[in-house]
Formats: C-alpha cells, sequence, structure tokens
C-alpha cells in the first residue's frame, strides 16, 4: 500500500499502531493511550465488522467476494463520539442506523474474518484507514497497521495473549452485557478468527519487524498502559 503518500510535515512518532489478536487488550490500551497523549484512537476492526454486519443484514453470501467488494467501496460507515452512556466508546453508523452493539454480536465474529480476507475488501478499507492515520496524533488499531496500513508509524506494538486468556476475557465481556454464551464456544470461535486472520494470503495478523511486542497474559491495563507511555516518552526524548 503506498498510495495516499505522506505528507511532508509528517511525524512518525505521532502515530501509534497497535495490532494483535482478538481479545489481547489493543482496543482498552489504544483507548487509554489516546486519552493520555490528546490523540485519535480509531479501532479499524469497526470498519470489518460494520461491512460484515450490513451483508448479513442484507442477505449477502459471505463467499460473494464480488458483491462484497463492491459495497466496501461504497459503504458509508461513520464512526463518532459517544452518544450514549452504556459503555461504549463511539458510535458506530450505517446511514441513520446505530449500529455500535450489532456489531459485536457472535455472527458477526463468526464470519467477520471470511468477510475481511478478501483482497478487494481490504484495498477499500485500508485506503480510508491510511487517510485517517497520515493526519497523525492517532492510536490506530488492528491486525495490519503496522505492517501494512502505515508501516512508516513511528511506535509500533503488537499485544498478545494466550488463546485461553483472551477467551476468558471476550466471555467475561459478553456476559456483563447480558449475552448467553458457552466458554467453550467463545474459544473455539476465537481460535477460528485467529486461524484465518493469520494465515490469509493479504495482509495477515502478524508482528511488524519493528513492532514492540508485549505479552498481557501477566499484566493488568494499567501495567501495559505505564510500560507503552514510558516508550512513547523515551522515544521522545531521544528524538529531540
Ligand atoms: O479487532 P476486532 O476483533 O474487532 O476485528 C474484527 C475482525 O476484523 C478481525 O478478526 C479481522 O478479521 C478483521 N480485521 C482485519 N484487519 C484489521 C482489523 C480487523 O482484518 N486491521
Amino acid at each position: 500500500m503506498t498510495n495516499p503518500k505522506a505528507p511532508q510535515e509528517f511525524d512518525p512518532r505521532e502515530i501509534i499502531t497497535i495490532d494483535g489478536p482478538a481479545a489481547s487488550g489493543k482496543s482498552t490500551l489504544a483507548q487509554r493511550l489516546a486519552e493520555a497523549l490528546g490523540y485519535l484512537y480509531f479501532d479499524t476492526g469497526v470498519m470489518y465488522r460494520a461491512l460484515t454486519w450490513l451483508a448479513l443484514q442484507q442477505g449477502i453470501s459471505v463467499e460473494d467476494e464480488e458483491t462484497l467488494t463492491a459495497l466496501a467501496e461504497k459503504v458509508p460507515i461513520e464512526v463518532t463520539p459517544p452518544s450514549k452512556r452504556d459503555g461504549r466508546a463511539y458510535d458506530v453508523w450505517i446511514g441513520d442506523q446505530d449500529i455500535t452493539w450489532a456489531i459485536r454480536h457472535p455472527q458477526v465474529d463468526a464470519y467477520v474474518s471470511i468477510v475481511s480476507s478478501y483482497p478487494g475488501v481490504r484495498r477499500a478499507m485500508s485506503l480510508q484507514q491510511r487517510r485517517i492515520g497520515l493526519r497523525g496524533k492517532v492510536v490506530m488499531v488492528g491486525r495490519d497497521i503496522g505492517t501494512v496500513v502505515l508501516p512508516e508509524a513511528g511506535i509500533k506494538i503488537y499485544l498478545d495473549a494466550s488463546p485461553e486468556e483472551r477467551a476468558r476475557r471476550r466471555f467475561k465481556e459478553m456476559q456483563a452485557r447480558g449475552e448467553h454464551v458457552e466458554y467453550e464456544e467463545v474459544l473455539q470461535s476465537m481460535r477460528e478468527r485467529d486461524r484465518i486472520d493469520s494465515t490469509r494470503t493479504v495482509a495477515p495478523l502478524r508482528p511488524a519487524a519493528d513492532a514492540i511486542r508485549i505479552d498481557s497474559n501477566d499484566k493488568d491495563i494499567e501495567q501495559v498502559l505505564e510500560l507503552v507511555l514510558h516508550i512513547v516518552h523515551s522515544q521522545k526524548r531521544e528524538n529531540l
């Protein structure tokens, strides 16, 4: 991905990418980091989820790459500041429909990795993500942000944890929202998503060569945040 080009005044230190598998803690970390630095928090998974949700609504088969690619090129996804105090970090809209929670449905979880494996879908989504990222002062979260979408970012984090620990976290979140799920189901769905995300031919999930890898198995969010803030501040001092 070389287009659009980075603007002249572009400061790579003001672009932070956080990649990693589902429920590794990326979103919470990114949100807190963005708050602490006064940067924009942008969760790119939302875009793939919104497209998957729309396809399911419209009865489009997740096998129909051509129709999904055409849809990805025109779907008006909006991510705006939260309009409700129900635990959301932002609103997600398609047209006048608030789909913030609908995109977290297990059915979307089950199909989103298939939809996001199509090259044309990724091209359309990545282009929009890159435009937003190149404005700077951003913490962008996903699977391929440090490797493909914003390879020139100055700080790249790859956050990981074991599948069991990640499934446990996701299970607790779902229970808190009143959803009836089994832990085993969550674990299995997560393993399947990891498998598809890391083996697809275009932009697979993997750490960038220059990413800092953090294992969050035995760390809580405060410890991970402290570590990353330390990295950000020491990078700024080094480059003064
Ligand atoms: O991060 P989240 O779990 O919400 O992402 C949902 C799905 O969207 C991932 O499992 C992956 O298939 C896809 N995704 C992607 N590239 C990104 C972000 C998400 O392929 N940058």
